[in-house]
């Protein structure tokens, strides 16, 4: 209900012109947004995932009506724009691309070329290099194949009981499983090393992988260094997210260095260019991180932080806004102008005072 209404309220401030109004003030803040994968509309025979997948479908609606209201723009314009030595476009939009799947190249690219949409892919070049699902959807189909119901997993300290009566329990299972291990204390390759036994422990069981199937998966499968070099066109950068995909606030200064040296080099190599953009996986950097990957060569870094950016502010801590799998156009636009969080604040201030009330403070 409450949902209806906040969806009702962002429409009537679409239509009352609120929107473009927001708009319009933040046009020379830079709207850079995160994708991970495409996939079809279509059901996926074999195997569907438990986290939430965007569709070609909706990511051409979404392209249809940001490519009215905004410019798009390839990521180093748009550092050259924040940076100051190029004039600021007004409404500049970058689209960025997290993880490397494979479907970003089959199935993105000719939506983002229908709509003359430069991009970055943001690729984890071991898995170029010998290629394996990312222990999240390698965990996904594992737990999708054994049977885990009413099971206890550990991870560090912490342990919790799955529940897969249903496709929806079963969800919310791994949702939590994945957010409170990733908030244990540990090194992110002793996590790595933990999750990835948890899924082979649940491959044993069951008897089915998905690196079994993963090359002809257009869920998980990651894109290759042939198809990369096959882009051409110009409209594409390749950015580094590390060798492994690794968490760099989480593990040894040396590991971080050569996961950020590593990556740049052999993207260097394989497609002829320098590598410039780096994105933290899962957000995750320091001081220290940002130190080393000036060190190496990086001209700017990409965080999960959300916002937009503006002339003068840190290029190696840009700030993105996550493109979501479902909702509407306008839940989009008003999130993109800054109004969807003016709306969270007021709830959450009349959540407080209506709390307050009934306290009595
Ligand atoms: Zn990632």
């Amino acid at each position: 209900m409450r949902y209806c209404l906040r969806q009702l309220i962002i429409v009537v401030m679409r239509w009352l012109g609120v929107i473009r109004l927001c708009q319009f003030i933040r046009r020379k803040q830079v709207v850079i947004l995160t994708i991970h994968g495409v996939m079809d509309d279509q059901n996926n025979p074999v195997w569907k995932p438990l986290r939430p997948q965007l569709s070609r479908s909706k990511l051409e609606e979404y392209l249809r009506v940001l490519s009215r209201r905004y410019r798009f723009v390839s990521l180093s314009d748009a550092v050259e724009m924040l940076q100051g030595p190029k004039p600021m476009q007004p409404y500049s939009m970058v689209l960025t691309f997290d993880d490397g799947y494979r479907n970003n190249f089959t199935h993105a690219l000719p939506i983002l070329r229908r709509y003359n949409a430069p991009a970055t892919f943001f690729v984890p070049t071991g898995f170029l290099e010998n290629a394996r699902p990312f222990w999240f959807d390698r965990l996904d189909y594992a737990l999708q194949q054994a049977q885990v119901n009413g099971r206890e997993v550990k991870v560090g300290s912490f342990t919790m009981c799955l529940d897969s009566s249903n496709r929806e329990t079963l969800r919310e299972s791994y949702k939590r499983l994945r957010r409170t291990a990733k908030k244990q204390q540990m090194s992110d390759l002793e996590f790595l090393r933990e999750m990835e036994q948890l899924a082979s422990q649940l491959e044993e069981e069951s008897g089915r992988a998905l690196s079994d199937i993963q090359e002809k998966d257009d869920w998980s499968a990651v894109i290759t260094w042939e198809q990369i070099r096959t882009i051409g066109n110009g409209d594409v950068s390749i950015g580094s997210h590390t060798v492994d995909h690794i968490r760099l606030s989480l593990v040894e200064p040396e590991i971080a260095h050569e996961q950020l040296a590593r990556s740049k080099r052999d993207i260097e190599i394989h497609t002829g260019k320098p590598c410039l953009s780096l994105c933290f996986p899962n957000g995750s950097f320091t001081d220290e991180t940002i130190t080393l990957a000036r060190e190496c060569g990086y001209l700017c870094g990409l965080t999960t932080k959300e916002g937009l950016n503006c002339v003068g502010d840190d290029i190696m801590k840009l700030r993105r806004v996550n493109l979501p799998t479902y909702g509407s156009v306008s839940e989009l636009l008003a999130r993109l102008c800054g109004l969807s969080q003016v709306l969270s604040c007021i709830k959450a201030c009349l959540m407080r005072s209506k709390l307050g009330q009934t306290t009595g403070t």
